[in-house]
């Protein structure tokens, strides 16, 4: 059975890469019929925190995802121990008394030398009783990994194709700190094994741990688990996506106002496509059919912000249902303290506006005129309803709504085309005043839409307020 993981460090905020790695490396799993485990990477105990691993969870069960098992390393130390000490009795590990300040004067030599550094192994052939007396005098050391000398690491990424990595490149390299703390390239041996991981999903800049791991592997005699590392994604200047090309994180697309099963479909993209297929607007159970690694592209992948706006607008004018947008949109509108008690106008206001926005913080701005009561006039604006013959065009408005119904965008475009004839006004005159006074903009959606949606007393109430301003 195929059974993958994701793996984070909780160190920051799920970040758009890591997100694609979570949504690849599940949508593999469930392809196959197979499991998805959460691991979260918590050894670090400096830079992890409690509150973004509670953010991760909610962010990534925003996205949709689920997981059939969860584990925190942090309460694993027991079990890393267990195989530090098997390693260590096999001879496959060793304590290492260098101090920091040995270990960077190897450093300098090197650096001097022009070569890349690696540990000298100087601590390699201490006798068992060398080791106790050190132990004795109360020497801090780290335990190091017996890296074989000159072994040609090789493996076939399912991404990347055969990798072929010399141990000598990195020398033997420290699993356990001097605190007693194990490190990353140990544990997610002894995890992904004891975990049944066949498939490990990661970013590419894992490739250098890769060979490492495989040694480990190795010498604890587990199977090796076939790799896929994933391309890095890179920003609209091809240099990796960071904070620098703005809002990179699953939070500030939340909160921004993004539907998840948009944002899961557009990372689904970066980086894989279906084979044959010009297709990009797919459900989870549709990528769930079609998701293949050997499908994912070598090549690094761009993040589109606008692409990614494009497809929420998609999602949300021709995908989701009325209910699904109404449900995903209301804490935006009561956040910015829109009155939403009457849920049948609101369905309305939503049914007959989806094509307006791509953003529910853009759904903000553009749903205003429909949900409070008084709008503000700039002056500017105020100076152009006073050229027009606004004061006419409005009285006359409120006079034909008296004993009739708008309720359609049609209803209100005859309203307006007798009032065009009667008044002799051109056409723009009469949207401009109607549009100026009702929404206090000249953009924005559609003025025959919001006269045919907005109940008719609230309608006349804010144009008898414009009315009263007219001197
Ligand atoms: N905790 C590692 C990271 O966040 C996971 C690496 C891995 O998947 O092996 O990069």
């Amino acid at each position: 059975m195929v059974k993958t993981r994701f793996a984070p460090s909780p160190t920051g905020y799920l970040h758009l890469g890591n997100a694609r790695t979570a949504i690849f490396s599940y949508l593999f799993a469930r392809h196959n019929g197979g499991e998805f485990v959460l691991r979260i990477e918590d050894t670090d105990r400096e830079r992890s925190r409690r509150e973004y691993e509670e953010m991760l969870l909610k962010d990534l069960e925003w996205l949709g995802m689920e997981w059939d098992e969860f584990y925190r390393q942090s309460e694993r130390f027991d079990i890393y121990r267990e195989y530090v000490e098997k390693l260590l009795q096999s001879g496959h590990a060793y304590p290492c008394f260098c101090t920091p300040e040995e270990l960077e004067e190897e450093r300098k030599e090197a650096q001097k030398r022009g070569v890349a550094y690696r540990y000298s192994g100087k601590c390699r052939a201490l006798s068992p009783d060398e080791v106790e007396s050190l132990k004795r005098e109360g020497k801090s050391f780290t335990i190091r990994f017996r890296v074989p000398e000159g072994e040609e690491v090789v493996f076939e990424d399912l991404v990347k194709g055969y990798i072929s990595i010399n141990a000598d490149d990195f020398g033997d390299f420290v699993i356990v700190r001097s605190d007693g703390s194990p490190t990353y390239n140990f544990v997610v041996v002894v995890d992904d094994a004891l975990m049944g991981i066949t498939h490990v999903v990661r970013g590419e800049d894992h490739i250098p741990n890769t060979p490492k791991q495989i040694l480990i592997y190795r010498a604890l005699g587990f199977e090796v688990p076939r790799f896929a590392h994933l391309p890095v994604i890179l920003g609209e200047d091809r240099s990796k996506l960071s904070k620098r090309h703005g809002a990179v994180s699953v939070k500030n697309y939340r909160e921004e106002g993004f539907l998840p099963e948009a944002l899961f479909n557009y990372l689904c993209l970066l980086g894989w496509s279906p084979p044959g297929s010009e297709r990009e607007i797919f459900s989870k159970e549709e990528l769930i059919g079609l998701f293949d690694l050997k499908d994912v592209n070598s090549a690094p992948a761009v993040f589109n912000r606008d692409k990614l706006r494009w497809m929420n607008g998609v999602y949300i004018r021709e995908v989701v249902s009325l209910e699904r947008l109404y449900e995903a949109i209301l804490p935006f509108l009561e956040s910015a303290g829109y009155d939403v008690s009457d849920e049948d106008y609101v369905r309305k206001v939503l049914e007959r506006t989806r094509d307006a926005y791509d953003t529910f913080t853009e759904a903000v701005e553009k749903l205003r005129p429909f949900f409070v009561d008084e709008v503000d006039i700039s002056p500017e604006f105020w100076g152009r309803l006073e050229d027009m013959r606004s004061y006419e065009v409005l009285s006359a408005f409120v006079a034909k709504l008296e004993g009739r119904d708008i309720d359609t965008p049609e209803d209100v475009k005859a309203l307006a085309k007798e009032i065009q004839k009667e008044l002799g006004v051109k056409p723009k005159e009469i949207w401009h005043s109607l549009r100026i006074a009702l929404t206090g903009q000249l953009e924005g959606v559609g003025i025959d839409v919001l006269l045919s949606t907005l109940p008719k007393e609230r309608i006349i109430r804010r144009i008898a307020r414009v009315l009263e301003r007219f001197s």
